[in-house]
Parts: structure tokens; C-alpha cells; sequence
């Protein structure tokens, strides 16, 4: 097979990509392969899910089953968050929280804990009630929140077994409005952060690093009570045009703002479903540090704009709430997220890295496991506390290795008494 992943960075170096449209069929699959990955919708910008075999749960059907008592939804983890989104809306339910676009499969971003933001929300696999997935032997593992060791499994950076189902929390459906404020300045952030995050349901801080931010999307949940609109924000002025997080970019593919009320699913995420989200041209870097941090980590960043600028297209500021779940970036702690969206010049973004690693460092910043970064396993033992836990769960449940791959050893085993 000869496919990239969505930003083309990457090409797959498997030699076969199976596609499985019974469970039984992953099963053997998964039994008989000596090096075998899922792929999910290839979002993701390093090797992490590359393998010499390949299989994607594209063909199994998507069997979503609602259980309005336990409120929760369960269904074939290949299915993107815009299908799952569809599929709730006849139910009457949603989500607490969704990323940047719909376009992502549910399995991946819980391997990897993607996230949204707000202060109050944990990352997309904090919303992940129970799993199944297949072991290397071809056995069917089920887990659920009460079973020892869930929270080492749900963030398995596809390292534990192949997940065939996933059931999630749901909730009664909301509607969201989201507003722009523009041009919010350093000292107004520093000193107001936990008013400014907290000013939304969601929220999120655009800037290129300049003079001031750019742009502070802020997403509120609508209630009965009448929206008390703002007429700043801490000397940021609301927008009085739709936006996109890039400026100068035409923003027909974002999702509507302005204040205008609607569904959750359609303005959670940045970007519309229909739509090709972002630039469509870029890689991602994002790094994690205790909230409590968030001032002079940004200072830090802040120091290095001259670095970082020419090879930026954006970088966004995020919170999420602290979780238990042992490979999450969030695990243990409220964090603060800084994403950065590059100009797909990779060679020149890893160069930049350098600093920027170096320089977040000392915050015990934690890489989102799915994008761009340098730091080894060696490097991430300290801040990945749980490291030695989660080793042990991928030596017990696939001991022969089948699971394994170069960026499972480079990034993760060999740094904490996992061989490889
Ligand atoms: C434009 C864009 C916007 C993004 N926005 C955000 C954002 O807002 N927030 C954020 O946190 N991240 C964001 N990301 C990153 C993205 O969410 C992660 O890279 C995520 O892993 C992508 O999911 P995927 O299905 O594409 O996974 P893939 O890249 O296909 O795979 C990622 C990992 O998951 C494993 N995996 C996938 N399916 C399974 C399965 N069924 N069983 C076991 N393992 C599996 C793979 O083996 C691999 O290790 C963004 C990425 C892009 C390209």
C-alpha cells in the first residue's frame, strides 16, 4: 500500500492494509500478523501508527446503540466524531466536548488524548465509559471504569491491542454559541488567565506571537438565562466578522460565530464537517504543562517568537482539566496546552523544536502523543509518570510484541525498563 497520513508528512511503510468487516476477521488478523497496527483516520503526523501490517475498521458497520439510562452511547471505534455526532442527534444527546474538527476517528483520538478545551472539561478519552479491543492472541478483551487497570488501557497509543468498541458518556444535547474577541494583550492575559479561560464553556487564545494575541474564541454553552454579551474582553474588542484562527485566511470552512446559537457538534469544533478543516497544508507540535505554569510558559514561548514565527501559521492556547488516566497528558494535573500549526517545512519546525522542548522543559511539559515532537523515552519517563504501569500493561497484554512498532520503542519503551 503506499498512503500518507492527512498532512502528507508521513508515508506508511506497511506492506498490507487489511480490511476487516467482521469482528472475527480482526480477530484473526490481529492473531496471525507478527507486526500489526489499526489505522484510524490517519491524523496523526509521525510514524505512530505505521506497522508492516495494517488493518482499518472502515468496513465494519458503525452499530451505534444508545443506552438513554446509563447515558451512554456505544459503537465501532473506527467512527469518526461528525458520523457519532449525527447518529446522537436523533437520540437528542451529545458530548461534553469535542477537538479542532469532526473529521477524526474516536478510537485514534483516544489512543492519543486528543482534547478540546475548557477548564472544566477533561480530554476526549476522559469521556471513554467502557472498551473492546483484541489482544494479540486474537482474544476479546472488555473493560469498563471499574476494572483494574482501565486507566492505563484507554490511552494506549494503539500499543495494547486493536479497540473494536468504545463506549462513551453522553449527555442531553446542547446548543453552543461561540464569539471572537480580538487583539487581548499580553498583560491582560497574564493577569486575568483564569477569568479569560473560564469566560466560555470552551475556550481558546490564537496568536502568532506579536505584539498582542490575535484572536480569543470563547464557546458558551446557551441556557435559559439571557446571554450577558461581553463588549470586551479584558481590552479585547468582539469580532464583528466570522473568523478564522489563521488571519487573512477566508473563514467559510469555520464554524459559525457571532453569537449565533447552534448545535453543539457545529460549533465545538473550529471547522465545519463538510469542509476541508484548517489550511489543509500544515504539521502540528503541541506541548503540555500544569496550569499553573501558564504565565511563564508563555514567557518562554514569548522569548523565542523570533524562532518560532517564520515557521508558524498559529499556535493555540488551551486548558483542560486534570484526569487519572496514566499516558494522558492531563494525567494528575490541570494543564494548559500550547498547539502550534506549522508550515509543513519539517526539517526547519524540527530544528525549532530544539528550543522550544528545551525551553518548556523545566515546566515537565508533556508531548501530545500524536503530533510532532523530539523528546525520547528517556526524556519522557519523568514527566509520563505512570511510564513503568503502562510498560507492564503492553508486556501483559501483547507479549509477543505484535503491537510494537519504532515509535512505541523509541518514544516510550526504552525509557523506563521496557526493553525493546
Ligand atoms: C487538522 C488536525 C486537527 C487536529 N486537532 C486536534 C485537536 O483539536 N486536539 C487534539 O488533541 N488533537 C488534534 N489533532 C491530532 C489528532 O486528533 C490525533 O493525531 C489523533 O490521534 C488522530 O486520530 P486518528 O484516528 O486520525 O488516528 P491515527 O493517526 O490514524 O492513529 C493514531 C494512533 O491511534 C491508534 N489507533 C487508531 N485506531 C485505533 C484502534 N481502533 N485501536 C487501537 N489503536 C488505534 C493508531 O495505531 C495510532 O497509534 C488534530 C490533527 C489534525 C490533522
Amino acid at each position: 500500500m503506499s498512503h500518507t497520513n492527512w498532512a502528507g508528512n508521513y508515508t506508511y511503510r506497511a506492506r498490507k492494509l487489511h480490511r476487516p468487516s467482521t469482528l472475527e476477521q480482526v480477530q484473526e488478523i490481529v492473531a496471525s500478523a507478527s507486526r500489526v497496527r489499526v489505522v484510524g483516520s490517519r491524523h496523526s503526523f509521525t510514524d505512530i501508527g505505521d506497522s508492516s501490517e495494517l488493518l482499518t475498521l472502515d468496513e465494519l458497520p458503525p452499530e451505534v446503540v444508545v443506552d438513554h439510562e446509563a447515558r451512554t452511547v456505544a459503537f465501532t471505534a473506527g467512527l469518526k466524531y461528525g458520523a457519532l455526532a449525527e447518529a446522537l442527534a436523533t437520540e437528542g444527546l451529545a458530548l461534553a466536548n469535542l477537538a479542532s474538527l469532526p473529521h477524526i476517528s474516536v478510537a485514534g483520538a483516544v489512543a492519543t488524548a486528543t482534547h478540546g478545551s475548557g477548564d472544566a472539561n477533561g480530554n476526549l478519552a476522559t469521556a471513554v465509559a467502557d472498551l473492546e479491543m483484541i489482544k494479540s492472541d486474537g482474544e476479546v478483551l472488555t473493560a469498563s471504569r471499574r476494572d483494574a487497570d482501565f486507566n492505563g488501557l484507554v490511552v494506549g497509543l494503539g500499543a495494547l491491542g486493536a479497540v473494536t468498541r468504545i463506549t462513551l458518556d453522553v449527555e442531553p444535547a446542547y446548543d453552543v454559541r461561540q464569539r471572537v474577541f480580538e487583539g487581548l494583550g499580553w498583560d491582560a492575559l497574564f493577569e486575568h488567565f483564569d477569568e479569560i479561560t473560564s469566560s466560555g464553556y470552551s475556550v481558546s487564545v490564537f496568536t502568532r506571537w506579536a505584539e498582542t494575541t490575535d484572536q480569543v474564541w470563547v464557546k458558551s454553552r446557551v441556557t435559559e438565562a439571557p446571554e450577558q454579551v461581553r463588549s470586551d474582553l479584558f481590552g479585547a474588542v468582539p469580532a464583528t466578522l466570522d473568523r478564522h484562527p489563521i488571519l487573512g485566511i477566508d473563514p467559510v470552512n469555520c464554524s459559525p460565530q457571532l453569537g449565533v446559537a447552534g448545535p453543539w457538534s457545529e460549533r465545538l469544533p473550529h471547522f465545519r464537517s463538510g469542509f476541508t478543516p484548517s489550511s489543509g497544508e500544515e504539521i502540528q507540535s503541541e506541548y503540555f504543562v500544569p496550569r499553573r505554569h501558564a504565565a511563564a510558559a508563555i514567557e518562554v514561548l514569548r522569548a523565542l517568537a523570533d524562532t518560532i514565527r517564520p515557521l508558524l501559521q498559529v499556535c493555540e492556547i488551551r486548558t483542560m482539566a486534570a484526569d487519572e488516566l496514566w499516558m494522558s497528558p492531563q494525567y494528575g494535573q490541570d494543564t494548559v496546552g500550547f498547539h502550534f500549526t506549522w508550515w509543513p517545512e519539517q526539517d526547519a519546525v524540527e530544528r525549532a523544536l530544539v528550543p522550544v522542548e528545551a525551553a518548556l522543559a523545566p515546566f515537565g511539559a508533556r508531548p501530545h502523543w500524536g503530533k510532532l515532537f523530539l523528546s525520547d523515552a528517556e526524556a519522557l519517563a519523568a514527566p509520563y509518570e505512570r511510564l513503568p504501569d503502562f510498560i507492564r500493561l503492553v508486556e501483559q497484554l501483547d507479549p509477543r510484541g505484535a503491537f510494537r512498532n519504532h515509535w512505541l520503542e523509541t518514544r516510550v519503551l526504552r525509557g523506563a525498563g521496557g526493553g525493546a
